[in-house]
């Protein structure tokens, strides 16, 4: 079959290069990518004759949703766009999510039922990726990640077969799907459990003083605050549009109790050297960010550090971290408080890694050119790598690649093992292979 033959026999839009919607259709969050050819399908017949296509042709497959991974720029083989694929219907507390959809049109439905689902924190970003990989977000400590809330999808396989997974059917794909990344078909659907939701009490504090002070004391009021509240400190350089410049800390309470709220965050807020920039009820849909898109004029820097799942923020750990971006100006330092709902769930309930982990922490210095050299890369590797000795997994949606040595730090070996079982049953020719890649075994 050509390209062409792909584009009658599917209602899909095969886009090759030279096409005039071709920089539009390879463009990610992270840049240009460089596929064969990209097809935009519309539904699920769409999918299974894009699969046909590139198992023929040998072609690897790149599922693109939301487009915000780091490795939608890998050169070669077929992109399948399945960003038309966005219905959000809810039935009760059910609510079914196309496997394209974006966590702004979830939320946005969503809040019309009045329920939440745990998501991340930006608009654009795609229920696919971030629920494949786990997905940590503001609501992660009273709901967990948003893979916890997954109770069901319609997966095309590799075969071109199309599968209803849920507890009862195919539960070890199920489970697979909660964090396994990609590797296990196109999910053309997720379904979700949500949860009753008014309103979230959503505050945004500063820190001027002492860094390393506010941070202990940070760690010490998540340590017994309810499970309604999630934290994130960030200190970001001027140059980062993600947040304000500086040191600041982000809370969200569930539900608009702003007096609850408050309570919790107390002696953060009566606390020297840290100011209320904001407190106060907002609809959820409101709390997600909204960030620029790829801009080719501007490419994004690359990024030299990574991510840990810490089990305690303890003294040396928050030195190291500090210290990290005290050495590198130019770096981004991000905390999430973790614990509660997502504590409550057993290690081997889903492929996520580090369940009794109570703090995630990303860090790294941007690499602008002219800015660092080998030496100095080789330096900052190796903070991070000691920061990393400290922690107990890695969260493979921050990472900046899909190289083999992040997925071996990813996932444990019983894990792996697993993950590689349900693989083989599922795509044992490794046609879904442009990710964080579980070979079949
Ligand atoms: C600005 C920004 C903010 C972010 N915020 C958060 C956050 O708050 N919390 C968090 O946990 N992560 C966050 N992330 C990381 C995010 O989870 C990952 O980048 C994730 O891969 C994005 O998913 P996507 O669908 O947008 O990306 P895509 O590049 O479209 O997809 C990523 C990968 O997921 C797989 N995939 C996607 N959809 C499907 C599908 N339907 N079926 C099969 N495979 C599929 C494919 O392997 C694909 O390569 C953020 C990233 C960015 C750039």
């Amino acid at each position: 079959m050509t390209l062409d033959e792909l584009s009658t026999a599917t209602g899909g839009t095969v886009i090759r290069p030279g096409d005039p919607d071709w920089d539009a259709a390879r463009r990610f969050h992270s840049g240009i990518g460089e596929p064969a050819a990209v097809i935009r399908v519309s539904s699920v017949d769409d999918v299974r004759g894009a699969l046909r296509y590139a198992a023929a042709e040998r072609l690897e497959i790149l599922v693109r949703s939301g487009g915000h991974s780091a490795w939608g720029t890998l050169p070669g083989g077929l992109t399948i766009d399945i960003s038309a694929l966005a219905d959000v219907t809810v039935d009760g507390t059910r609510v079914r999510v196309g496997g394209g959809a974006h966590w702004g049109d979830v939320a946005r439905t969503l809040a019309r039922h009045g329920l939440g689902i745990s998501s991340g924190d930006t608009a654009s970003v795609g229920v696919g990726g971030l629920t494949l990989g786990g997905g940590i977000g503001w609501m992660v400590r009273a709901w967990g990640l948003a893979a916890d809330q997954l109770v069901g999808a319609q997966v095309v396989t590799a075969r071109g077969e199309v599968v209803e997974v849920s507890e009862s059917s195919h539960p070890d794909l199920l489970w697979a799907l909660r964090g396994g990344g990609g590797n296990f078909g196109v999910v053309t659907r997720f379904d979700f459990e949500a949860h009753p939701l008014d309103g979230v009490v959503f505050a945004t504090l500063g820190i001027d003083g002492d860094v390393r002070t506010a941070l202990r004391m940070v760690r010490d009021v998540l340590a017994a605050a309810p499970r309604e509240l999630t934290v994130t400190y960030m200190d970001v350089p001027a140059m980062d549009p993600s947040a304000p410049a500086g040191a600041s800390l982000t809370a969200v309470w569930i539900g608009t109790d702003e007096q609850a709220a408050r309570t919790a965050l107390a002696p953060l807020l009566d606390a020297p050297g840290i100011s209320v920039r904001e407190l106060g009820v907002k609809s959820y849909p409101d709390v997600l960010l909204e960030v620029p898109e790829f801009d080719p004029e501007q490419p994004m820097p690359g990024f030299v550090g990574g991510n840990t799942l810490l089990h305690d923020l303890d003294e040396g750990t928050i030195d190291a971290l500090v210290s990290f971006h005290e050495q590198n100006p130019a770096s981004v330092l991000f905390l999430r408080s973790l614990g509660g709902a997502f504590g409550d769930v057993a290690q081997d309930a889903t492929p996520f890694p580090a369940r009794d982990a109570t703090w995630f922490a990303m860090a790294g210095a941007f690499d602008i050119p002219g800015m660092l050299d080998d030496a100095r890369r080789a330096d900052i590797l190796a903070a991070w790598d000691a920061i990393e000795a400290r922690g107990a997994g890695v969260y493979g949606n921050f990472t900046t690649s899909t190289d083999r040595s992040w997925v071996q730090r990813m996932y444990p070996p019983e894990t792996m093992a697993r993950l590689a079982a349900v693989k083989r049953e599922w795509d044992p020719a490794n046609l879904f292979c442009r990710n964080h890649n579980v070979v079949p075994a």
